[in-house]
């Protein structure tokens, strides 16, 4: 928790459940990515928080982003971005946002398929793509594998039709897995774009651009390698596979920009046994899966939690949300342990929850409302 937020918390006592994230924070991890990644161009991944204070800050940054959909860019655009800073990098997008995107002056578009490739022809003609490669996720504690990217064999034929459709045929792009925990994956995923890079040079086609992706690491629960080492592996990685002809490189950070930015105060509602002398103890916030902890879905994201009563004893506890559906669970697996003392009222902090909370909470189910923010 950063010194700000501490002591906004301290001297507002503001209702819970919210977020506090603190913007000079999102500044500096920016600026840490940058320094150690000085030849890549950021695109903020917006929908890792979305709020315009953070935009905001970014675009003064000199920061370019990476939107999902119409609603997105213009979050962008009114926060301040030019057109030719934003990237329509998801690769399901609707005619219609395509068309809105083009007339605005967005001219970078990703896609992974014929169909899609179609569409941004005939709807943004004349754009630059990049065509994005399924990698392993291996060592990512989100990952992303499934759903997005081709195979290498079929993104070469795709990006010769992209510059015989009238498109400008950029580059590539691929994702090893958000919280990726392991810096050698980028290296891996550099390899299949370089040989690709090769290939469809001798088949005339001449890229110019690797989107590299987020992935970033934040430090929750456990220990994660610095974003220097990242840097030093990305770049040792491009280095190898294209020498002295290194190509545009963009990164597309999220979580790793706003995620220990931010913290989640929320209140005990209950502390309760199963049984008498049952060893575990169930601890209800008034926060969980649908108030905006959709990352805790398999336990996957272990965020940290801190309680008044830190440093005195602990047990086993299980963690779950304040709604009445059976999945509003948040941990009951991962071994946690939290103060024997814990008690109805307290109030607890769930550290570096900055990425992917807010837009995650659901409007009013059990009639919770949306998780409050407070951007300072
Ligand atoms: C979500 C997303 C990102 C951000 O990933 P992080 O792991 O949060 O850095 C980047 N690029 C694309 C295409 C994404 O969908």
């Amino acid at each position: 928790m950063t010194p700000k937020v501490a002591r906004f918390l301290a001297d507002h006592q503001p209702a819970t459940p919210c977020l506090v994230l603190d913007i000079d924070r999102v500044e500096a991890n920016f600026r840490a990515l940058r320094a150690a990644l000085p030849l890549a161009r950021v695109y903020y991944a917006v929908k890792a928080n979305p709020a315009p204070q953070v935009l905001g800050r970014l675009v003064a940054l000199g920061s370019s982003f990476d939107a999902a959909g119409a609603e997105e860019i213009d979050m962008c655009l009114a926060a301040g971005a030019a057109p030719a800073a934003i990237s329509f990098g998801n690769t399901i997008k609707k005619v219609s946002a395509i068309a809105g995107a083009h007339a605005a002056g967005v001219s970078l578009f990703a896609f992974d398929c014929e169909e899609e490739l179609a569409k941004l022809a005939r709807h943004a003609p004349g754009a630059r793509v990049y065509c994005r490669i399924a990698v392993e996720n291996a060592g990512a504690d989100w990952p992303l594998s499934k759903k997005f990217g081709t195979t290498v064999e079929r993104a070469r034929e795709l990006m010769q039709m992209a510059g015989d459709l009238g498109l400008d045929p950029y580059g590539l792009s691929f994702h090893v897995g958000s919280q990726q925990t392991d810096p050698t994956s980028y290296e891996a995923a550099i390899g299949r774009v370089a040989m690709l890079f090769t290939d469809l040079r001798d088949a005339g086609v001449r890229l110019r651009m690797v989107n590299l992706g987020g992935g970033f690491p934040v430090r929750y629960r456990d220990e994660v390698p610095t974003v220097d080492m990242f840097g030093h592996a990305i770049m040792r990685a491009m280095t190898r596979a294209f020498g002295n002809d290194l190509p545009e490189m963009l990164i597309e950070p999220g979580r790793f920009i706003v995620g220990d930015a931010g913290v989640v105060s929320a209140e005990v509602v209950l502390v309760s046994r199963r049984t008498t002398n049952d060893p575990l103890r169930w601890v209800y916030l008034d926060i969980g899966r649908f108030g905006g902890l959709a990352e805790t879905e398999g336990e996957a994201i272990r965020y940290s939690i801190a309680t008044p009563h830190d440093g005195g004893p602990t047990g086993p506890v299980a963690i779950a949300g304040p709604t009445c559906d059976g999945a509003d669970v948040m941990y009951h697996h991962s071994n946690y342990r939290l103060p024997t003392a814990l008690t109805c009222g307290d109030r607890v902090e769930l550290l570096a929850t900055g990425a992917y909370v807010t837009t995650y909470a659901s409007q009013r189910f059990n009639g919770f409302a949306p998780l409050a923010e407070h951007y300072i």
